[in-house]
């Protein structure tokens, strides 16, 4: 039973709910797209499913390959397989992205098993020009006084070093000019796999141009209101969020 299961969750932040019963499973191999108006929590999805801290679960599950998650601490979650690349990344002075990527890649390892250096160089060197980071980069601190498009590479990387099993990504594309983009999606589809299910979240279709989707979602006031195939987000794209609204609306009184 190998993927991951989101079961009619409902979430809160402080006593407003903004999940209200999501349900979407991602199976390996597949990249799903959840689409939505701003606000609709998507963000709040991804940040639940991470385990942060500031929401609280009132209801469903969240099942990883069977293993509901929802009792685990963000840590654990992550080294059993969830990685969340951020929509608004924080820096972290005084942290270089060698020494933090070195210490994520190491507290995955099993016990007593230790990360040779030349090994861990060479991959984080093999990911960076897949990216084409500049190696200066690791003696950076980690996000401090990067560009938006250099943050957002700066996650990729990180998902590209941890090698999830399933990777949400968080509006990857905001803030990327379009050379920017081209590069971030050329190392995302290196990372499709049949192995890792990805979930995509973004405001616009330009992303899905370049990182195509099997499965499009639209997301509407903290529930999923509309499944379709890719071509779901060019039909958004022309006629905006309001029509799937409005469909919900007549659906919802008809209940
Ligand atoms: P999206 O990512 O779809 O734009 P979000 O998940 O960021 O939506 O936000 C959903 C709703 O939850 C919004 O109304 C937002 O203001 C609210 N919200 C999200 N995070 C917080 C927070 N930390 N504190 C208060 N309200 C929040
Ligand atoms: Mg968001």
């Amino acid at each position: 039973m190998k993927s991951l299961v989101i079961k009619d969750l409902h979430a809160n932040i402080g006593d407003r709910e903004i999940l209200k019963g999501l349900s979407l499973t991602i199976e390996p191999g597949k990249v799903h797209a959840i689409m939505g108006p701003n606000g609709s929590g998507k963000s709040t999805l991804s940040k639940v499913i991470a385990g942060h801290p500031d929401y609280t679960v009132t209801g469903g599950e969240v099942l990883l390959d069977g293993e509901n998650i929802l009792c685990l601490a963000p840590d654990e979650r992550a080294r059993k397989g969830i990685f969340l690349a951020f929509q608004y990344p924080m820096e972290v002075p005084g942290v270089t992205i060698a020494n933090f990527l070195r210490a994520a890649v190491a507290a995955r390892l099993p016990e007593g098993e230790e990360l040779e250096a030349t090994d861990y160089y060479y991959r984080l060197y093999e990911k960076m020009d897949l990216l084409e980071m500049d190696r200066a980069f690791t003696s950076r601190s980690v996000n401090e006084g990067f560009s938006g498009g250099e943050k957002k590479r700066c996650e990729i990387l990180q998902m590209a070093m941890l090698e999830p099993k399933y990777a949400i990504l968080d509006e990857t594309d905001s803030g990327l000019d379009i050379d920017a983009l081209r590069i971030v999606s050329h190392g995302v589809n290196t990372l499709r796999s049949p192995d890792r299910g990805m979930l995509l979240i973004t405001h616009y279709q330009r992303l899905l141009d370049y990182i195509v989707p099997d499965v499009v979602h639209v997301m509407v006031e903290g529930k999923i209101v509309l499944t379709g195939p890719k071509e779901l987000a060019l039909e958004l794209e022309a006629k905006g969020y309001d029509w799937v609204k409005e469909d919900e609306a007549a659906a919802a009184a008809a209940r």
